[in-house]
């Protein structure tokens, strides 16, 4: 209640005259309190690096069916269970790992929970610096290098990464490439160089499929500003692309009209 509020304040106030009055009086006299030249100041500071690499695309032919072969494309570099990370539909069209943007982060957490520490890791340092667009890639991903701590989270240095495919909007065909990424709290000096190292490797596998077509340049496609597209009529996937001419998910010719 207010009213007892204000009657304690003023019993506090009168019941201890001696402390507060020496305190106050000065106070009231301007000339008393000088502004310090210099403000003593506290700092504080983060640091944040987030770095990545992505290698040509390769076109690969099969259709549908090349989605089943990226897992196989990281081995022998994989040092972490691989995981397949689908397109997300529409209703997951603003996902952004940014947490003071709470209907974007909780669109991502539902999107993303369910991945393990090493592929949301991942997801954060990579759509972070752009180098991946859930609204049309797939991405495959594992621990390429380093450590995790003790809730298998990856370590700064550690590299994550692997293929990310899109289906080409003017052949239809799928486009793979090699992803890698890093970063946190701090660099370490050789992570770049393992990097490079990395993603030649992913990328030899890349080349080696069957199906692979050879090197292509990436035109990648661009996700709809606004409202989604079409919705697959073979998967029933709500893309949130609107100009995509193949389903993101299974990769399927998406019918207009
Ligand atoms: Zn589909």
């Amino acid at each position: 209640m207010p009213l007892d509020f204000l009657k304690r304040r003023n019993a506090a106030e009168t019941a201890a005259p001696a402390a507060t009055q020496p305190s106050v009086q000065p106070r009231s006299s301007h000339a008393a309190i000088t502004l310090p030249e210099e403000v003593v100041a506290q700092e504080y500071q983060l640091k944040l690096y987030y770095a990545g690499k992505s290698s040509e695309g390769v076109r690969m032919t099969a259709g549908p069916k090349a989605i089943a072969e990226l897992p196989s494309m990281l081995h022998g570099l994989a040092k972490s269970e691989i995981e397949v990370v689908d397109p997300l539909p529409i209703e997951f069209s603003q996902a952004t790992p940014v947490m003071a943007r709470p209907s974007e982060a909780m669109q991502w957490l539902n999107a993303h929970h369910i991945h393990s520490p090493v592929t949301r890791h991942a997801l954060v340092v990579l759509e972070s610096i752009d180098a991946i667009d859930l609204a049309f890639d797939t991405f495959v991903c594992t621990l390429l290098d380093g450590e995790v701590d003790t809730s298998g989270y990856p370590e700064y240095s550690a590299i994550v990464g692997g293929v990310v495919s899109h289906w080409d909007e003017a052949t239809g065909d799928m486009i793979a490439r090699a992803v890698v990424g890093w970063g946190g709290k701090g660099a370490r000096g050789d992570t770049d160089r393992i990097a490079a190292k990395l993603l030649s490797g992913i990328l030899t596998n890349i080349l080696a499929n069957q199906y692979a077509l050879g090197l292509t340049p990436i035109d990648r496609p661009v996700p709809a500003a606004g409202r989604g597209g079409l919705v697959c009529a073979h998967c029933g996937f709500a893309s949130a692309h609107e100009r995509a001419f193949y389903c993101p998910k299974c990769g399927m010719r998406l019918l207009r009209g």
